[in-house]
């Protein structure tokens, strides 16, 4: 998709695409699948994933689509009941209190009334926060991001809940397996997934016995790093890079602003890292070859994670570092991103879901400021490279295709060529992996999705469907109509 150029048809084989358009191949294929005018585009790179915990999460009561607290406190005291706990856990994910009808978060005593015995924790949806009963806080102990009085733990604590679960190995094998099937369901042949040693580890395992069906680059977070080296393990794995946290998220008021909340007076968010702090992990990173993917939210996390790069990388092209997120972005970040040539990573679904009118981005920074917040088209128009993924929130291709082209701020709608492009070629420059995917031409991995329908001709882009997604010739999912 580099060029768009439109064929009625090419050659599958040894994994690759071959003979694209030469009608006098294709038919001396050995098996032809008559896709009946269906659409077939490159395979979607979700440039930000978090496949392994999305898996996980799976098992677990999803509170993405409650708009109370009481209709939580249903689902889990119903769970509950089934006595379906998990490891003796009771756990609820994606909640997102800014869509309840009264927005509050819920506090120690709510999850108490559920129960004080069996431990309950809730899971924001930004994955920074998640609120504890007394019995988890029992077991978490105590910790510098702890809140004992409302039950509230964040960031590195998270990261700590797993451990205290007692996930193990095969736990995780078994969540990978879950997410990858959704994945393929939903056109994803590649992903960027943020990983921990044990993730990574267990990726390594599952593609050892042969086990992974989607092309997966793992970046690991940067305090898990240890002795580490990037690492090509096969066609569908490798480690290209590290992940550091420069701040947390607009959804916990935890990313860092240059001005205080709009909501919360006084707070401007918190840097998880200082400039020195981020210029010493460049300094290693480049050292190895490692590629530097920096999670920056805020106006102000964005300006120190760009004077870091500005002042320590030296290798920023060939390494291809990049910032995640970035959704408070100015124009003077926007042109210092293109002129330190930074690849800029962000989530179409976030714009969508979180900046529609009156949604919670306009009451975390007010209406000013939400002008400046996830524009894509100012992105495009400075000739950034731009990719798209989806964080898990949800997964999806297709709809931050949508998002994209519907952004809530019309100024900052683009167009759904340059959006496929931002999740097909651009995800795949990001990974390193323009060489052999998100084109279909010859020579190219035959990773490609059908689709009920051509985006680039669609009136509704959320109602396209995906109807079979190829790996490497591999058919790994197939849901076309039967006639
Ligand atoms: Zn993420």
């Amino acid at each position: 998709m580099g060029r768009k150029r439109i064929f009625h048809g090419f050659v599958v084989a040894d994994g690759k695409i071959s003979n694209t358009g030469d009608y006098d191949s294709i038919m001396d294929s050995q098996e032809i699948i008559n896709l009946q005018g269906m659409t077939v585009l490159p395979g979607f790179v979700d440039g930000h994933t978090h496949l392994l915990n999305m898996g996980m999460n799976m098992v677990h009561i999803n509170l993405s689509e409650i708009d109370s607290f009481d209709e939580a406190s249903y689902y889990l005291t119903k769970r509950l009941e089934s006595g379906d706990t998990y490891k003796g856990w009771l756990i609820g994910t994606d909640f997102d209190e800014t869509k309840w009808k009264k927005v509050k978060r819920p506090s120690k005593n709510d999850l108490d009334g559920i129960s004080t015995t069996t431990p309950i924790a809730l899971i924001r949806i930004c994955t920074h926060l998640a609120v504890c009963n007394s019995k988890a806080l029992e077991l978490l102990g105590e910790g510098e991001n702890i809140d004992p009085e409302t039950g509230i733990i964040k960031e590195e604590q998270l990261w700590h809940l797993d451990e205290v679960i007692g996930v193990n190995r095969e736990d995780r094998k078994e969540g990978i397996k879950r997410a990858v099937e959704r994945a393929q369901q939903l056109g994803v042949t590649c992903a960027h997934e943020i990983v921990d040693r044990e993730g990574w580890e267990a990726y390594r395992e599952l593609d050892r016995e042969g086990a992974l069906k989607l092309r997966v680059r793992c970046y690991i977070r940067y305090n898990e790093l240890g002795d580490l080296e990037p690492i090509v393990e096969s066609p569908y794995l490798s480690l290209k890079g590290v992940k550091v946290f420069v701040d947390g998220s607009l959804g916990g008021h935890t990313a860092a602003l240059e001005e205080d909340y709009e909501d919360d007076p006084g707070n401007r968010g918190m840097l998880l890292l200082s400039q020195d702090e981020l210029e010493e992990i460049i300094e290693v990173a480049e050292e190895r070859g490692f590629q530097v993917m920096a999670h920056a939210i805020g106006d102000r996390a964005l300006t120190v994670t760009l004077d870091a790069f500005e002042t320590a990388a030296t290798r920023t092209r060939e390494l291809r570092h990049r910032i995640e997120h970035a959704e408070v972005l100015s124009d003077v970040n926007i042109r210092r991103i293109r002129d330190l040539n930074i690849i800029l990573s962000v989530q179409p679904n976030f714009a969508y879901q979180w900046s529609q009118p009156r949604g919670m981005n306009e009451r975390r920074l007010g209406p000013e400021r939400l002008k400046m917040c996830n524009p894509y088209w100012n992105a495009q128009r400075s000739l950034i490279k731009m990719a798209f993924g989806s964080d898990t929130m949800p997964l999806g291709p297709l709809f931050g295709v949508f998002s994209a082209v519907n952004h809530p701020l019309l100024e900052q709608r683009i167009s759904t060529y340059n959006a496929l492009q931002c999740y097909i070629t651009n995800s795949a420059y990001a990974g390193m992996d323009e060489e052999h995917l998100g084109q279909l031409s010859n020579g190219m991995a035959a990773d490609f999705v059908v689709l009920s329908e051509n985006p680039l001709e669609s009136d509704d882009i959320g109602e396209i469907e995906v109807l079979m997604t190829v790996i490497g010739g591999d058919v790994v999912y197939d849901n076309r109509p039967s006639d």
